[in-house]
């Protein structure tokens, strides 16, 4: 996986998601430290042969947390999240 081509998408879908969503963390809502955050996971999205450009053209599956919040998630499938299901569903008829 290209770092270079990963920081680059991942600075893009950062800003378009600023620019078309509320600049904050969407689950504690500061606007301080942001980051991407996929709900489906890049290692489970990476696993399932994934490129990275494909990982970062579906903004449904991106969204922004703050530095804390996306570390605490740590990689994990958040089922809390509404959105978690049908992501991986549409994820998997995709494979
Ligand atoms: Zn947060």
């Amino acid at each position: 996986m290209s770092i270079n081509l990963k920081k680059r998408l991942s600075k893009s879908a950062k800003l378009w998601l600023m620019a078309n969503k509320e600049p904050i963390c969407e689950e504690c809502r500061t606007p301080e430290r942001l980051t991407i955050d996929h709900i489906i996971p890049i290692m489970i999205l990476t696993a399932m042969g994934f490129t990275v450009e494909e990982m970062f053209e579906d903004m449904d599956n991106l969204r922004l947390l703050c530095r804390e919040c996306n570390t605490k998630k740590n990689c994990q499938l958040d089922f809390k999240d509404p959105r978690t299901k049908p992501l991986l569903l549409k994820y998997l008829e995709r494979v």
